[in-house]
């Protein structure tokens, strides 16, 4: 909790006004603030954002790429059994520093609250007790939400005797995967077991659903069911629904209309489910990302998920939402200005409304966190992917970097020096 004054901010639609930060509260912004004795920051006229959220991911998995092996075929069922090989192999200390190391890649990138998804599948619950412990020591610098994820589905084994002592320990948010389950009545019946739990114990839902190219999978439509039954209204979201893509137009129709109904929040991960999905086509492949234009423009709060960084389901990442958002728009066809700042909402004031957190927007009363980007709105952050120059959190400067060459960064010509020219 500290006191900040941050000159000249550019906020996109508002140039070089000032934001004062108080006991970490955001207390005014306005044009020409005085000084007032406490640390300075001259933003210089650069884009000024609340931090980027990051609303799917996968902490305890994360930068284990290449154990024990690598993922041969890339596809989604191999890296569900490569990750069943390494978890007889983890330890604690391992997956800590893991997730240690992952946290401070995505604080240095600005973005300072992840919606991890924990495996509650094996019995030790070993990596419940790692990122459970990850989040207490790291709260000072990032927030981070924990699902319980039975990865090898809920029915199977004792997933959910597992993922309800995972509860009792402190994970926040009830998660699933119905279409793993073995049958399309099992997955239904996931579905209806996991919602009634959330409702008996006030939490959100968020579960991994119909991340196929099964066209006919239906466990959308019955998440929307019981989210409408069990009056969960807005508590809800489905992440990946990449199903969706491959729909019939018709049934499409109906079937974001149930969405609408109970305010379903979705959560697509574009940077997966471009190289997962459609790995079976033959040309023309199917793109594969959930149809986020349209549910967009139906009102549905869409947010996006980094979801895997050098894990076995994924061989690359560095944890940059603005990575995310970037190819998010290109999978969808979203060029359009107002399209590509809808992106940017969606790891950022999007995502703060699916995570259900609290205090969070450039608002007076909010929380002091921000990033000031080396760049001067929205869409040039989505092309260049600027550099963080400062990250606050409640006022205090948690990561910084020098800036860079801003001429050379926004595409300026080479600048030949003479002996190279004279040649
Ligand atoms: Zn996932």
């Amino acid at each position: 909790m500290s006191d900040l004054l941050i000159k000249n901010c550019n906020l996109g639609d508002r140039q070089n006004t000032d934001i004062l930060i108080k006991n970490g509260v955001i207390t005014e912004i306005s044009d020409d603030l005085p000084q007032n004795g406490c640390p300075e920051i001259n933003a210089k006229n650069y884009f000024v954002t609340s931090p980027f959220i990051d609303s799917h991911f996968h902490m305890d998995a994360t930068l284990s790429y290449g154990l024990p092996r690598i993922n041969k075929s890339g596809t989604l069922l191999e890296g569900i059994q490569l990750w069943g090989e390494l978890k007889p192999t983890l330890t604690k200390k391992a997956i800590k520093a893991r997730a240690r190391e992952l946290c401070k890649w995505a604080i240095a990138r600005g973005t300072l609250s992840i919606r991890s998804h924990v495996d509650v599948s094996g019995d030790n619950l070993l990596a419940v007790e790692s990122l459970l412990e990850i989040r207490e020591e790291m709260k000072e610098f990032i927030n981070l939400q924990l699902v319980a994820f039975p990865q090898d589905g809920l029915l199977r084994a004792n997933c959910l005797d597992n993922l309800i002592r995972s509860l009792d320990m402190g994970v926040d948010v009830i998660g699933g995967i119905p279409h793993f389950e073995r049958t399309m009545a099992d997955g239904t019946e996931s579905i209806k077991i996991l919602c009634e739990l959330a409702e008996k114990r006030n939490l959100l839902v968020d579960m991994h659903c119909d991340e196929s190219d099964d066209p006919l999978s239906r466990h959308v439509e019955m998440l929307t069911y019981h989210t409408n039954r069990l009056r969960l209204n807005g508590r809800v979201a489905g992440s990946h629904l990449t199903s969706m893509h491959s729909m019939d137009n018709y049934y499409f129709s109906k079937l974001i209309a149930l969405m609408l109904e109970v305010d379903l929040n979705i959560i697509p991960n574009p940077l997966i489910n471009i190289t997962i999905q459609g790995k079976h086509d033959v040309y023309p492949k199917r793109r594969g990302m959930t149809r986020v234009p349209e549910q967009i423009k139906a009102g549905l709060n869409v947010a996006f998920g980094h979801d895997c960084v050098l894990d076995p389901w994924y061989p690359l990442g560095s944890h940059d939402m603005l990575e995310v958002a970037h190819m998010a728009l290109h999978v969808a066809h979203m060029t359009g200005a107002d399209d590509m700042k809808a992106c940017f909402d969606s790891v950022t004031s999007t995502a703060a409304k699916v995570l259900h957190l609290d205090n969070y927007g450039l608002q007076k009363g909010n929380n002091g966190d921000l990033v000031i980007l080396q760049c001067k709105d929205q869409i040039e952050a989505l092309r260049l992917k600027p550099t963080r120059l400062f990250v606050i959190k409640k006022g205090k400067v948690i990561s910084s970097a020098k800036p860079t060459d801003y001429k050379l960064n926004i595409g300026g010509k080479a600048e030949f020096t003479d002996l190279i020219f004279k040649k």
